[in-house]
């Protein structure tokens, strides 16, 4: 990272990216979105066609849950900042491919070195393996993966959960991801009362 380096540059670079194939059919790229000092930042896998069609992340379906789930806990997405593994559209939203997330990931890594939140909240599988200390598997298992708090670098933790998509389509995912996104914000500092849901 460069020292002139900045949130805004990042997205900058991102939106002419071509190191990659996504970049060959994408509409538009999603850098990211949020407060640049947010002490909890979102890392979803990328984006899909709502996100595509937009350029913001988290729209449509999955990021409206995601804003329920967020007011739930009187926050908005303001107060974060809401990023993903890749910044284009895989086709049909598969997963994205080893090669494209190796490719994307310094724009990731400088975001969050700008950002330097307390906290990181990886939602889903994709965005647990590529953040995750290990980083052992290409498809971390959410399941065994949340419900601890692994260190990041120093005064950072990281939080996994589902991804939003999961946690709306599937009734058992929907508490344990409310929990894992108080857990975060807690952890974050941005709700003062420790957290006591013994989920
Ligand atoms: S996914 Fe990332 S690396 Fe690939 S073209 Fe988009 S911004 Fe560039």
């Amino acid at each position: 990272m460069s020292t002139d380096d900045s949130l805004g540059r990042v997205a900058e670079q991102v939106r002419g990216c071509t190191r990659c194939r996504l970049a060959a059919t994408r509409t538009n790229a999603v850098p990211g979105q949020g407060d640049p000092r947010a002490p909890l930042v979102l890392v979803g896998e990328a984006p899909g066609r709502a996100e595509d069609q937009t350029g913001q992340p988290f729209q449509g379906m999955a990021g409206r849950f995601l804003d329920t789930q967020l007011a739930l806990l009187d926050l908005t997405r303001e107060q974060v900042f809401i990023s993903s593994v890749n910044k284009c559209r895989p086709p049909r939203n598969r997963t994205p491919r080893p090669d494209e997330v190796a490719a994307c990931a310094s724009y990731l890594d400088r975001q969050l070195a700008l950002i330097r939140p307390r906290v990181v909240l990886a939602m889903g599988g994709t965005a647990a393996a590529r953040l995750h200390p290990e980083r052992t598997t290409a498809m971390a298992k959410v399941g065994e993966l949340r419900g601890q708090v692994y260190p990041l670098g120093p005064e950072q933790a990281l939080v996994v959960t589902y991804h939003p998509a999961a946690a709306m389509r599937f009734p058992s995912q929907r508490d344990p991801f409310a929990a894992d996104l108080q857990r975060a914000a807690v952890l974050a500092g941005l709700l003062p009362q420790p957290f006591s849901g013994g989920r």
